[in-house]
């Protein structure tokens, strides 16, 4: 095994918290990525475990913190990219994705750490993908817009979480409530400015609209968005395949199967004029 593949973590799980871990990588941590191909350095902006949603299905847990301070120390940050994108002498990172166990544009700082992210991968001369995922919550901040149009401007992947396009079905898949219709103009906005990608979890569990409902307001969503030139360039329709941390939801949620999925990823595809992959359960 590679040095660089010690301490292999799951996607989403995060950097290893200083609470729980005397490692010296506080944002980084590397991964086995399907959706990669191979390595994935993870970026984790949030390793309190903060977040703007409380996705039925999220694997990492959030535990409870008060008033807690989410600036990213960038420095530190760009210290360990540097160090882990130049220990990666056999070339095996695919990636350098900012995800994690958290919302990575809710942090205080998100642009100077987007750039932080980008100055090292260019002084480490990495020139693969490098990707963005959001659930999208903070585009009406013009300073996170504004930092992720110019994520995109530099060569850089913006990947933009979409499992629901109804306040009732935001509220039982990504637990919160709000004005759907504002956040969904918020991701046609950006997509206005900038290209995305769209990942779609679709899974079954009580007071859970269906897989096919939800495909179906998807898939109509994007059409009507990209009618009005927003820029789409794949989506991604992803399905359980870990077990979620909440333990009520670990015991009754539940994967689409392999088949239909791919059937709900190829309707996506015929109505909203996209390209679609599918990651069935593994
Ligand atoms: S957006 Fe959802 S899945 Fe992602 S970290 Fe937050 S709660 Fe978890």
């Amino acid at each position: 095994m590679s040095d660089l593949a010690h301490h292999l973590r799951d996607p989403g799980d995060g950097a290893e918290r200083p609470v729980d871990s005397p490692l010296p990588f506080r944002y980084v941590y590397v991964a086995r990525s399907r959706r990669s191909g191979g390595l994935s350095l993870g970026v984790d902006l949030t390793p309190q475990g903060h977040c703007s949603f409380s996705c039925v299905y999220c694997q990492a847990s959030h535990p409870p913190v008060s008033n807690p301070d989410l600036t990213v120390d960038t420095e530190r940050l760009r210290d360990e990219l540097l160090r882990k994108l130049r220990a990666d002498a056999a070339g095996e990172l695919r990636d350098v994705v900012l995800a994690g166990s958290g919302e990575p544009t809710s942090v205080p700082n998100a642009p100077a750490a987007f750039d932080a992210v980008r100055q090292a991968c260019d002084e480490a001369g990495f020139r693969l993908p490098r990707r963005i995922y959001t659930n999208a919550r903070h585009l009406a901040n013009p300073s996170v817009f504004d930092a992720l149009v110019a994520w995109t401007a530099a060569g850089g992947e913006l990947w933009v979480k979409l499992d629901a396009t109804r306040p009732e079905a935001f509220e039982a898949i990504n637990g919160r409530r709000f004005d759907a219709a504002s956040h969904l103009a918020g991701i046609w906005r950006l997509a206005q400015a900038a290209p995305i990608g769209v990942q779609t979890m679709l899974l079954q569990g009580p007071s859970l609209p269906t897989p096919a409902d939800l495909a179906l307001d998807v898939a109509e969503a994007i059409a009507a968005a990209r009618a009005q030139g927003a820029q789409i360039r794949e989506v991604h329709v992803v399905t359980l395949s870990r077990v979620p941390s909440d333990p009520r939801s670990a015991s009754v949620l539940r994967a689409v199967d392999a088949d239909g999925l791919a059937a709900l990823g190829a309707m996506i595809a015929s109505r909203g004029g996209v390209p679609v992959r599918t990651f069935p359960s593994r």
